[in-house]
Order: C-alpha cells, then structure tokens, then sequence
C-alpha cells in the first residue's frame, strides 16, 4: 500500500522560521563586522564606516523583507511582487547556514528541504498558476524506471511499453490523455536543457527533497511545483511517486 510507505508532511514553518533565525543571527555577524572594521575604515575615509554600515543595513533589512514576504505568501495575504525574483537567491544564500543552525536543534537537512518545498508549492498554488497542457513539462527522475526494464526512456520516454511495471507507464498514461510534455532525466544537466529546449509555462518536476530544492531554484522563474518521490528500496533505486498526488497537482495546473 502506497499510503504506508508516504514521508511524512513537512512542516511549512520549519523552513521560514529556521531562515528568521539565520537571518537574525546573520545581521548580527554583519553588525560585529561592522564594529571590527570600523576604526580601519574610519583610517581610509572619514564616512566609509558610514557607508559600509548603510550597505549592510540595506542588504539586512531587504533580505528580511523577503523572507516576510514568503510569510506572507503561505498565509494567503498579499505580497510584494519586487521581493519576489530575489527571493530564491536569498534561500540560497542562507539555506547552508540553516542547515547548521538546524542541525544543532537535531533538524535533518532532508526536513528542511522537504519544508521549503511545502512552502514552494503552497506559494505556486496560491499563484493561481494555470497553463495548457502542452505548455507544462513533467520532470521525473531516472530512478523512478524499474531498474531491471530492459527500455531505453530517457533520450525518448515514448520507448516505455507501459506494462505497469513501474510508475513511468502510468506517467506516460497520464500524458497521453492530458496532452503535457513528458520527460524523464538523468540530471540536473539534462533537465536543464530539456526546460530550454520546450520553453513550457510552467514545471511539474517529481524528484527527491535535495533534487526539489535545487530544481526549484534553478527553473527560476519558470514556476515550478514538485512532488516528492517515494523510496521503499532507499535512494535512486526502484523509487516510486503518489500517482494520485500527480493527478491532483495536475488537475491544479493545467487549464480547462
Ligand atoms: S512501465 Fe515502462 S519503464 Fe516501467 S517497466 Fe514497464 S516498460 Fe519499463
């Protein structure tokens, strides 16, 4: 039964409130800094201090803006379009220092990543995304093919004969009656350069927490939804995903 072998719902909260902290306690690094350099910046120019301190202030205060801004976002108020390109670029910024700081509170980096994709996907929601079919690109790992299958999907997923041996067939069901671009990648790479090569409106990409997380980012910003794989035989092996999740997220996305 799929149910039983599920990971468990990541909590919105952990990512936003663990990126408040880093972000607090990296303003007060910068503020330290600031104290540190200021006699040796006073000894350069008599208002570098004061500029360097404006910087700082500025960057601290934009990037705190931002994250309120996601805060926002997953509570359904309304939020500042400006915050929203740069947004990613501070997660990426502060996530490896969240995951310090969380890994002291006992936070695993995998709950983490899972958290930002809930928060990923609650925001795509609320955009209110919808696209046509063909415009949308599903992005399934490699991983997901029954490893023993003897068919060559990855250059043409078409090759899969559907035998229900894995959830690839299923994928390719799916794609036949709804009519979106189907792909099954091996990397990051590829996934890449199949986004370019089908310029879609939006991204539909099935993958693991770490591969969501990057995916996410790197498709930005191209929207993008994810849902998380399923790994009864552990990682990159035999893995599966909720068809039934697929089909609700794409019956979210794509338009009538
Ligand atoms: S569904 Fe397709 S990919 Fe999966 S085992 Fe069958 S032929 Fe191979």
């Amino acid at each position: 039964m799929i149910s039983t072998i599920l990971p468990a719902r990541p909590k919105k909260r952990l990512f936003l409130g663990l990126l408040l902290v880093t972000e607090f306690l990296m303003a007060l690094m910068l503020y330290g800094a600031w104290k540190i350099s200021y006699l040796g910046l006073e000894n350069i120019f008599e208002y570098l201090p004061a500029i360097f301190g404006a910087f700082l202030i500025f960057i601290s205060t934009f990037s705190f803006g931002a994250l309120c801004n996601m805060v926002l976002a997953v509570k359904g108020l309304p939020t500042l379009k400006l915050f929203h390109r740069y947004s990613f670029a501070i997660i990426k910024f502060l996530f490896p220092v969240a995951v310090r700081i969380g890994k002291i509170f006992g936070i695993k980096r995998r709950q983490l990543e899972g958290s930002f994709i809930a928060v990923s996907n609650l925001i795509f929601m609320k955009s209110k995304i919808k696209v046509p079919a063909k415009k949308l690109l599903v992005l399934a790992p490699h991983c997901l093919q029954l490893a023993g299958c003897p068919h060559k999907i990855t250059r043409d997923p078409n090759n899969c004969k559907r035998c229900g041996g894995c959830n690839i067939g299923d994928l390719m069901k799916l794609s036949d009656e709804l009519g979106f671009v189907f792909f099954v990648a091996t990397g990051g790479t590829l996934a890449r350069q199949v986004v370019i090569k089908n310029r879609p409106q939006a991204v539909l990409a099935i993958a693991c927490e770490r591969d969501l997380m990057s995916g996410i980012q790197d498709v930005f910003p191209l929207p993008a939804v994810g849902v998380l794989n399923i790994r009864p035989n552990g990682p990159c092996y035999n893995t599966r995903v909720d068809i039934d999740e697929v089909k609700r997220t794409l019956s979210q996305i794509i338009e009538n």
